[in-house]
């Protein structure tokens, strides 16, 4: 969405934000911390959902659509509309699980695909579950660097204390 909005100052209307994320990375969580302040532990796991919120950034009110999307992206058609619809993306992958890193490659080659007409696409690489370091699988210079190469930002969260929440928003 930022870069959206540097591109074009007054599209400030509507955004529209895709969660995208391996299974159990906590894409609901983080959604519902945007959305509502507090951390819901067992969101239901194949429940994709939209929200709409109000936010006034630098004295702009715009308004952000979620998308919060829930394996049915396995379908390639189901996905490609979801991907066509968002605006801006939020890749997230868990710090816990090599796996979910690697799956963020993946997703972002599909999202590029889909939308390869557009020149740029706004797009925030985020390592949720931050509050687990003990569990630390994907070091932070690996996801860092990797986001470097593909021309965006890294913010790690953890949608359970709510840490750099608020950051993605911003960032957003
Ligand atoms: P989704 O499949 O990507 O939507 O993942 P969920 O939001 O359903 O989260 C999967 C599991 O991880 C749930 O049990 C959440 O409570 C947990 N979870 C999500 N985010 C965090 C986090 O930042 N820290 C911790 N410790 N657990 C989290
Ligand atoms: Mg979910």
């Amino acid at each position: 969405m930022a870069a959206n909005k540097n591109k074009n100052q007054s599209s400030m209307a509507l955004h529209k934000v895709i969660m995208v994320g391996s299974g159990g990375v906590g894409k609901s969580a983080l959604t519902l911390q945007f959305m509502y302040d507090e951390f819901v532990e067992d969101y239901e796991p194949t429940k994709a959902d939209s929200y709409r919120k109000k936010v006034v950034l630098d004295g702009d009110e715009f308004q952000i659509d979620i998308l919060d999307t829930a394996g049915q992206e396995d379908y390639a058609a189901i996905r490609d509309n979801y991907f066509r619809s968002g605006e801006g993306f939020l890749l997230v992958f868990s710090i816990t699980e090599y796996e979910s890193f690697t799956a963020t490659a993946e997703l972002r080659e599909q999202i590029l695909r889909v939308k390869a007409e557009e020149d740029k696409i706004p797009l925030l690489v985020v390592g949720n579950k931050s509050d687990l370091e003990e569990r630390r699988q994907v070091p932070v210079e690996e996801a860092r660097s990797k986001a470097e190469e593909w021309g965006v930002q890294y913010v790690e969260t953890s949608a359970k204390t709510r840490a750099n929440v608020d950051k993605v928003r911003q960032l957003a």
